[in-house]
């Protein structure tokens, strides 16, 4: 929202913003304008281009200079969780393939460097831009910083000063993650900031520095002079410039009272009414997020998630699904169980109280270790659980590892790719045996760790009966259940069109699952994709699934559209479908007149209308 000038200069303005990080401030503004640099495009000589190449090479080698000096700097101020940002940049500018690809344009376009590093970097930006990840695009600053430093080199411009003198309030359109640190080491009050969102790194690290920080002022900076006197309201996200005697005094009055209270800087406003996921006629559904481990970025924000709707008054959000496997991807040796154990209970740790769901390794399918060897239909091979019971020593290592860091009494283990009941039989019998070595040795461990079974496999949803006294809970993984019941492999984009998780054969065997766990008594979940796509929430709630785990992004916008529903209702409409509907596309009519009869169609359509997320799905 913009402000309006009064008709005096100095009058006073005021901004709404969102809050990003709590607290108040008072002081001058310091207006930081970094001017953004492009390239030309001209035609290269062909004798040019060695040099062009190598000024390019030392180009990188600046900018990876550069980032590692931000990030040490970002470890001593915030530590090193949010100094990981930097090493995704650090990532990034280091990735072979961006690199090599930019060289060769430089070689057979006969382009300067300047020209295609602006090009590479921008397409990288829309890419994250027009993607429907929030997250991502909310990275798009990061990429413009790399961009700027190379530019910056091969343009020979100067340094750009990140130095304020007098204590102020830093006001910017945007500020990237490496500004914010640097500006922190010297007299910053906090940052009013033109763009950005809740989750951005800018946001996330003025939290972690505690220091207050309005995002989204639109263009507020512009209407800002340096040494305007601002007051920066981190707990209503309002910016007031120039603000009147009273006002001024009601708010140093307010500042001195929080001194002792600031260490509450989480919490921001748009989490806190995540409050009950309940349907309007009080059907509980547990919000939960699906965790890639391996990425201590991913960690971090979950874990922001989790606390941020605690302190919001709500319960810790859990992970209902940690892929443990991706762990094994960034590395050559399967980790041992030392190694394993340390980081689960570094997770069971930082999201106790709430739930950790680790699932065994599943790897296999497309998710290939390196060594492993050639199959002709790895889908249908050697995977998952099939993996782990051929191979005791690594199963039992990784047991081992979940059994003790269940001691805290907030793990569950999950076993992926169950296809018959012999196989779990055999599972829990290395889980026993994995207990029992631990009572030999006197490890402390959950006595009562739940154990649940991924239902992802057709056979396992038609027998679902038959695995519930072995287990306390299922979870139901639509990913791979859509693509086994539905014979379409789920990465393979000629035949993506018929990758439909709204399928009435999927929904049928997810109701079937979800009738079997209400008669056993036992708790269902849903980890797969198929928990984000708006069109199946009033489905999966009709059907009585208690818990939905999704990637972090999606968690406030699931939370919001079960809070929209009736659980009645949405009965009425899944007894509809599975009665009458025979293609995916009658199901997503049917599921539309719903939502429009109950004018909720704007409400879910703000929340991301969208019947697959493609890319999500072709990233497994
Ligand atoms: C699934 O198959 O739905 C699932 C959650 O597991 P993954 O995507 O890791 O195979
Ligand atoms: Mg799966």
């Amino acid at each position: 929202m913009s402000g309006t000038r009064h008709t005096e200069a100095k009058q006073p303005l005021r901004f709404s913003g969102i809050a990003a990080s709590r607290g108040i401030a008072i002081g001058p503004a310091y207006r930081y304008e970094r001017q953004l640099l492009y390239a030309e495009d001209r035609k290269l000589d062909v004798s040019e281009v060695g040099h062009e190449i190598e000024r390019f090479d030392a180009a990188v080698v600046k900018a990876r200079q550069e980032i590692e000096k931000v990030r040490r700097v970002a470890e001593q101020k915030v530590g090193s969780s949010a100094s990981a940002i930097f090493e995704a940049q650090m990532m990034m500018v280091s990735d072979e393939f961006i690199l090599s690809n930019i060289r060769q344009s430089v070689k057979h376009e006969l382009k300067p460097a300047a020209f295609v590093v602006d090009r590479e970097f921008s397409e990288h930006q829309r890419m994250f831009e027009t993607g429907d990840n929030p997250l991502m695009r909310e990275r798009v600053d990061d990429v413009e910083d790399i961009k700027q430093r190379l530019l910056r080199y091969l343009l020979d411009r100067k340094k750009w000063l990140s130095k304020i003198e007098v204590p102020s309030i830093l006001v910017a359109e945007t500020l990237t993650p490496a500004d914010a640190i640097l500006f922190a080491r010297s007299s910053v009050l906090g940052f009013a900031i033109d763009g950005g969102g809740i989750t951005s790194h800018v946001a996330i690290l003025a939290r972690s520095l505690g220091l207050p920080a309005l995002v989204a002022l639109h263009s507020a900076s512009q209407q800002i002079e340096a040494g305007d006197m601002l007051i920066l309201d981190g707990e209503r996200g309002e910016l007031i410039v120039n603000p009147d005697a009273e006002t001024l005094r009601e708010y140093e009055q307010e500042q001195s009272l929080a001194v002792g209270t600031s260490s509450i800087t989480e919490a921001p406003a748009f989490e806190s009414d995540f409050a009950g996921a309940r349907t309007q006629d009080g059907h509980a559904v547990r919000v939960q997020m699906n965790l890639e481990f391996g990425s201590e970025i991913a960690i971090a924000e979950a874990e922001r998630l989790s606390k941020s709707a605690m302190s919001g008054g709500s319960q810790p959000i859990g992970l209902g699904l940690v892929r443990t496997e991706h762990f094994l991807l960034l590395h050559d040796d399967f980790p041992t169980e030392e190694e394993q154990s340390t980081l689960y209970r570094d997770l069971a740790d930082r999201f106790h109280p709430a739930c950790v769901t680790l699932r065994t390794f599943d790897v296999g399918g497309d998710k290939v270790l390196s060594g492993s060897y050639h199959e002709d239909n790895p889908f249908l091979g050697w995977r998952g659980l099939r993996i782990s019971l051929d191979e005791p020593d690594l199963f039992l290592a990784q047991l081992r590892a979940i059994l003790r860091a269940s001691a805290r009494g907030n793990v569950r283990v999950m076993f992926p790719m169950v296809t018959t009941a012999e196989e779990l039989v055999r599972a829990l019998e290395f889980l026993e045996q994995a207990r029992h070595d631990l009572r030999i040795k006197e490890e402390p461990f959950d006595q009562n760790m739940p154990v649940g079974i991924m239902i992802e496999v057709p056979s396992a949803a038609i027998m679902a009966e038959s695995f519930l006294p072995m287990v306390d809970y299922l979870s139901i993984g639509s990913n791979d259940l859509t693509q086994y019941t539905l014979a379409v492999d789920r990465g393979n984009d000629l035949i993506a069109g018929l990758y439909q998780d709204l399928h009435p054969a999927v929904l049928r065997l997810i109701q079937m699952t979800a009738d079997a766990a209400r008669r056993g008594g036992k708790p269902v979940s849903i980890c797969g994709e198929l928990g984000s796509n708006p069109l199946a929430t009033p489905v999966l709630i009709g059907m009585g699934i208690s818990e939905m785990s999704v990637v972090p992004t999606d968690v406030h916008s699931l939370a919001t559209r079960v809070t929209l529903l009736r659980q009645d209702e949405c009965k009425l409409l899944v007894d509809h479908i599975l009665d009458n509907a025979v293609s995916a596309e009658e199901v997503k009519r049917q599921i539309l007149h719903f939502l429009v009869e109950r004018e909720l169609i704007d409400r879910f359509s703000q929340t991301a209308l969208r019947t697959r997320s493609g890319a999500r799905m072709m990233k497994r």
